[in-house]
């Protein structure tokens, strides 16, 4: 779907906070990018969505270079950590706004709303404000809203990051869930292996602006390819 080759990425001409990143992206697949702070993990999925080019290198989509299709085009669903929720619209608002964008026809958005909400476990819940949501519940808007209009892939940044624990686990297993379910291919930021290992078909692990290894999570804890993955991915038991 995606195929990053020699990508390289500086933003003050003098470091390269992404040195060399060679990737593809399969359709359909949970890929995780995983790694410490400030390894290059955020830098890759802007660059994916079109809020950064890259310095150097190639990003193809479906074998095109991605920059020929402008990033409202792309229709790729993005989720962060801060969900951005506009608060004084409705919950049903909110997800409606990228149909209302894309000029669907308002017969077909209150329909598709209420489908992608109820697919977050939110169905009965679209005339409320955000504010009057719990933050698990929050997130869960921005994802129906991120979902609504069928992208084909979804970005996500730490999209768990403010939940509690309890909470963070609970979605992760809807997010599979989900995952499984719509069959489109989600790439997902994390600094968190549980979380990354728990979810994914495959895992790119990040550092120093390198991807050190990208592989299924079993090969990932059989086969690290150097002391870094062994050490990093062994941290999340
Ligand atoms: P984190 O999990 O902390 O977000 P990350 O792996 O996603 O880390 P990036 O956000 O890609 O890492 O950042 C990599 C490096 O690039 C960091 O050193 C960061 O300070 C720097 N950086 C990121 N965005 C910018 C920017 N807009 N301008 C200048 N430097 C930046």
């Amino acid at each position: 779907l995606v195929r990053f080759t020699g990508v390289q990425k500086t933003y003050d001409g003098l470091s390269l906070v992404v040195k060399s990143l060679d990737l593809d992206i399969q359709r359909g697949e949970f890929l995780s990018l995983l790694g410490p702070s400030g390894s290059g993990k955020t830098t890759t999925l802007m660059m994916l969505a079109g809020f950064e080019s890259p310095t150097a290198g190639e990003i193809l989509l479906d074998g095109a270079p991605i920059t020929r299709t402008p990033p409202h085009k792309r229709n790729f669903g993005m989720v962060f950590q801060n969900y951005a929720l506009f608060p004084h619209l409705t919950v049903a608002q909110n997800v409606a706004y990228p149909l209302t964008v894309r000029k669907v026809p308002k017969a077909d958005i209150a329909s598709r709303v209420a489908k992608a909400l109820d697919m977050v476990q939110l169905g009965g819940k679209g005339d409320r404000l955000p504010a009057q949501l719990s933050g698990g519940q929050q997130q869960r808007v921005a994802l129906a809203r991120a979902l609504v209009f069928e992208p084909q892939l979804v970005l996500m940044d730490e999209p768990l990051g403010a939940l509690d624990k309890q909470l963070r686990e609970h979605m992760q297993i809807e997010l599979k869930e989900l995952h499984r379910q719509l069959g489109v291919t989600f790439v997902y930021v994390t600094h968190d292996q549980g979380e990354a290992l728990t979810m994914s078909d495959r895992v790119a692990v990040f550092n120093d602006g390198l991807i050190q290894q990208i592989d299924p999570v079993e090969k990932l804890y059989e086969t690290p390819v150097n002391r870094f993955v062994a050490g990093f991915v062994g941290d999340s038991t």
